[in-house]
């Protein structure tokens, strides 16, 4: 079946893309190799290029996903549930944006390792979601604040400069 669709390679537009069935192993940027058996996706056999089908990503990102223990759209569904959360509360409890959660919950978009580690240390210690959905760090840090803006307030002799444009920038886009 996957012969009848004839693609022309997009890369050298030498030759027709062959359908094939292979391990492919992914390489991650810790240098882990992630071998998904048997793979369906198609070959350039002028050039080697390769193209795999949505069906076949989606099973490597899974397999990829986890290996690098990152979480499952079933397992963000489960977050949510432990702590009583709709999608939206979540997020902006989290400062995320708005679609984040339901983008995470259909698996359309993976969770990034680092926030999935982050997500489970929420789920088993729900004072700590509590606490940044409360913002209780502005209990605890205004005089750090203070101290910190005073510090700030160099001395300043310095003539007018260019550079003063970028601290625009910089504060416009908090
Ligand atoms: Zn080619």
């Amino acid at each position: 079946m996957n012969d009848s669709r004839s693609i022309t390679c997009p890369a050298c537009e030498a030759a027709i893309m062959k359908a094939v069935r292979e391990d492919m192993t992914y390489t991650l940027s810790d240098g882990t190799k992630v071998v998904v058996p048997k793979l369906a996706f198609h070959r350039c056999p002028a050039c080697g290029e390769t193209s795999i089908p949505a069906e076949s990503a989606r099973r490597a990102d899974a397999m990829v996903a986890k290996a690098t223990e990152q979480m499952a759209p079933e397992e963000v569904a489960a977050f949510l549930k432990a702590l009583k959360l709709d999608q939206k509360t979540a997020a902006q409890a989290l400062g995320l944006g708005e679609k984040t959660f339901h983008a995470w919950v259909c698996g359309k978009q993976t969770v990034s390792r680092s926030m999935s580690f982050y997500l489970r240390a929420l789920k088993a210690n729900p004072d700590f979601f509590r606490f940044i959905q409360n913002r209780g760090w502005h209990e605890v840090l205004p005089s750090v604040a203070s101290v910190r803006s005073t510090s700030r307030k160099k001395p300043v002799t310095r003539k007018r400069k260019a550079p003063h444009k970028s601290n625009l920038n910089l504060s416009s886009r908090r």
